[in-house]
């Protein structure tokens, strides 16, 4: 789908159709306020722009659960959520938002079954859960079960059920539109609109609105080795970034412990849930030694590195598929786990490695290694979802509000996950704070809709809107010649041009493989100051420039998935700059940032937000301690 012709002015714009800009749409359309405006005659101007068809958004690939205390042990309620989520993120969590977050949990686990996700039951009807990492273990012998759960496509539910309810509310929606810009107005203190891509028409769109939303989903590709598909490009981070806005803790990048050998590809934490154990070469359940208390369902970060430390003492595996390759991996078995349960709770797992690795889990040892899967940080926003600027530094700093510009999801940082998210809390973050981000949007709609009589005839209101657009148009002017650019270029040769010396041959996908590689040899679980500089300076003397360079290889527009194919890897390479400055800047150890050169967490220096700006110029935010006091974090 897609509009037919767009609107002079859009009351809102959400960028992206996962689970946090369908909640938001939703949350947007079922407040009172909006209801309100409709029995009043006043419809308002709402777009959904999706670069996918929205049921391929990555939401439709979560397998485990989402997490919420719904009260399957007594004595486990939303506190103890709360405190095991300001854990799991090494104490770097606001702990307003994480109370939120725990606090309207159930709620939202309950509203989703309402618009129609299908949860596995319990015998007794009850939405079924599974114990996942990093969660209390147990209440008085009794297992904690937090992981609301749909076999192991819980994604999947989410997301049609979601967008269903999406299409029968008739929002309109951008399909396979890729944006390409975000347009503040002069000093960068109010959203203006998006510059958009039209895939099919071939056709760059200015696209005015009052308020934009970001729901742009991760940036996983940025690692050669990730769970992520391949849209997740952080589009949305780098458009920030690139907009003069700033990211939060951007250093914080979650590698699940169990991607499937070499292809990255992700068996969910409920294989370890319903009884999969992780193996050295020893056949040693190591995980009991590292994290005595929860093993292999410790927190992610915990797992991760405990894997890591295995393959580096020499008891790594290699591949099956690789006998006389490194020893990078260790087994996942799950040969404990009784057949006929396994396929009917696992299926998308076993499905999996017996596609890709032609093993027969219920048999046969998994080779496993950590795969890059969440980014912590992102967008900095309030609790109810607005786009922020820091400015000053430490306790002098202050945020100051973008008008009208909100995010929500992946994307977004709120700063309920802190330095290491706990599983489940992703999609339960991004529809919590989607739906609070769709509402605040609702009320500022409600105080001045583009079509409401009485606002339009404002000569300042007009006067605003005027000098908007045209920030917009010239955006769009902006990208438009780029485009001719990349698709004018020479690059269809095929060949070196020996007069400019440049590589015609380059594309986007060998960038992104060499992008991949660096960033994961500088930062893949671990990292020190010497790889972090070597990765800068592989960024800025080769990287950076090759992707500037890049040009497509056909000069069709409509349908040319290597034009897009090149924005995206710039905004790889941009947020890669991000995280490795940040990254370098943090001279502590914190969740899933493990520094060789600084192994300890320095709470005196470092209990902070990095903010970063596309420069790599960092300030620090102080981290909200509301409840819990930082200490020491074990497992
Ligand atoms: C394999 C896997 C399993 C997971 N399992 C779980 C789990 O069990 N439990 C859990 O809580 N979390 C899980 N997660 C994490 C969770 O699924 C995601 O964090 C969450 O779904 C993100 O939702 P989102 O709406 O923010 O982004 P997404 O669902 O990624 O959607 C992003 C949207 O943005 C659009 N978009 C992006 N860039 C642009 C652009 N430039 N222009 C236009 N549109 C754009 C895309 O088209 C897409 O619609 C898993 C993740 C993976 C990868």
């Amino acid at each position: 789908m897609s509009p037919k012709q767009l609107e002079d002015m859009y009351d809102a714009v959400i960028v992206g159709a996962g689970a946090a800009g369908l909640s938001a749409a939703l949350g947007l359309l079922r407040s009172p306020e909006i209801k309100e405006m409709k029995e009043n005659g006043i419809d308002p101007k709402i777009l959904v722009i999706s670069k996918l068809q929205p049921l391929r958004s990555h939401t439709g690939s979560a397998e485990g659960g989402i997490a919420a205390s719904l009260g399957n042990v007594e004595a486990d309620d939303w506190h103890w959520h709360y405190y095991d989520t300001v854990k799991g993120g090494d104490w770097l969590v606001d702990q307003d938002a994480a109370k939120l977050l725990a606090e309207y949990a159930p709620e939202t686990v309950i509203n989703l079954e309402r618009q129609g996700v299908a949860f596995s039951r319990t015998d007794d009807g009850h939405i079924a859960q599974r114990r996942f990492g990093g969660h209390t273990r147990e209440f008085g012998g009794e297992p904690v079960k937090r992981a609301a759960y749909a076999a192991d496509r819980i994604g999947h539910q989410i997301l049609h059920a979601l967008w269903q309810q999406c299409v029968a509310a008739g929002v309109s929606f951008a399909e396979e539109w890729y944006v390409t810009d975000l347009v503040l107005d002069g000093d960068g203190s109010r959203a203006a609109g998006v510059v958009a891509f039209d895939t099919h028409a071939g056709k760059v769109k200015p696209v005015h609105a009052r308020n934009v939303l970001f729901a742009t989903g991760g940036a996983g590709r940025l690692f050669h080795t990730t769970s992520n598909s391949w849209d997740l490009t952080g589009d949305g981070m780098a458009l920030v970034l690139a907009a003069g806005l700033q990211l939060e803790d951007v250093e914080f990048v979650q590698f699940h412990p169990t991607g499937l050998a070499h292809t990255g590809i992700l068996l969910s934490e409920a294989a370890r849930a319903e009884g999969g154990v992780l193996r050295n070469a020893d056949g040693e359940a190591f995980m009991e030694r590292y994290a005595p208390g929860h093993a292999d369902l410790a927190a992610r970060d915990v797992v991760s590195r405990s894997i890591m430390a295995e393959i580096d003492a020499g008891r790594g595996v290699a591949d099956p598929k690789d006998p006389d390759g490194p020893k990078d991996c260790v087994w996942l078995d799950m040969t404990g786990i009784d057949p006929d349960h396994m396929r009917a709770v696992l299926p998308q797992v076993v499905e999996t490695i017996e596609k890709y690795a032609d093993i027969d889990p219920a048999k046969d040892f998994v080779p496993i290694k950590p795969t890059a899967h969440y980014t912590m940080g992102g967008i900095p926003i309030t609790t109810d979802g607005e786009v922020y600027r820091w400015s000053g530094d430490g306790t002098d700093g202050t945020r100051r509000i973008v008008e009208g510009l909100f995010a929500a999801g992946e994307c977004s940082c709120v700063s309920v996950h802190g330095a290491n998210r706990l599983g489940g809390n992703s999609l339960l973050d991004a529809c919590l704070f989607g739906t609070r981000a769709g509402r605040t949007l609702a009320a500022r709609i409600a105080a001045g809709p583009v079509d409401d009589p009485m606002a339009a005839d404002d000569p300042e209101t007009q006067e605003r809107d005027d000098a908007l657009s045209s920030a917009v148009d010239a955006a769009a002017g902006t990208r438009q010649a780029d485009l001719q650019v990349l698709l004018d270029s020479p690059a269809d040769i095929d060949e070196t041009d020996a007069d400019s010396g440049a590589d015609t041959d380059d594309n986007p996908y060998r960038l992104m493989a060499d992008l991949g590689s660096t960033m994961e040899r500088a930062a893949a679980v671990r990292c020190d100051a010497n790889g972090l500089e070597t990765a800068m300076t592989a960024i800025d003397g080769g990287l950076a420039p090759r992707a500037k360079a890049l040009a497509a290889h056909d000069r069709t527009a409509a349908f040319n998935q290597e034009v897009t194919a090149i924005w995206e890897v710039r905004h790889l390479v941009a947020l890669g700059r991000a995280v490795l400055a940040a990254s370098d800047a943090r001279h502590e150890s914190r969740g899933s940032l493990k520094r060789n050169d600084f192994p300890e967490r320095d709470d005196e220096r470092f209990l902070a937000h990095s903010m970063t700006d596309a420069r790599g110029a960092i300030s620090w935010q102080p981290v909200h301690i509301v409840d819990v006091p930082p200490k020491k974090r074990e497992y």
